[in-house]
């Protein structure tokens, strides 16, 4: 008996759709949007019913975007996108106090190396 290689075959007919493609279709493969630009994978951070759900989409959504957009994830529970972004805030807040840290921790080792360059 043999495995079919992807999990995503339909079970019952065997039969292939033309035109709409398969749900599987971002299983290893790369996949190109209609500007034949290969898409990358996002997640959606922000706070809307899409919250954590991942897509691929054109690469040049930002210039002049074919359209192409393809959702990989379900939508999420509300309970799940709550939780989703009430740890992104912490998270938020987090990067935020780090930051300053950072520019604190720089400024205290600049004035530290001045003060042994004199
Ligand atoms: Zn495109």
């Amino acid at each position: 008996m043999k495995i079919a290689p992807s999990s995503c075959a339909s079970s019952g007919s065997g039969r292939k759709k033309l035109g709409s493609g398969s749900s599987c279709e971002h299983n290893g493969e790369e996949i190109k949007c209609y500007c034949g630009d290969k898409c990358p994978m996002w997640t959606t951070w922000k706070n809307t019913e899409n919250l954590g759900r991942r897509l691929i989409g054109c690469p040049n959504y930002k210039t002049k975007p074919c359209g192409f957009l393809k959702w990989i994830d379900e939508p999420m529970s509300k309970r799940a996108r709550f939780l989703i972004n009430k740890l992104k805030m912490r998270n938020d807040e987090l990067h935020k106090l780090n930051a300053n840290n950072e520019v604190d921790a720089i400024r205290e080792l600049k004035t530290e190396m001045k003060e042994m360059q004199k």
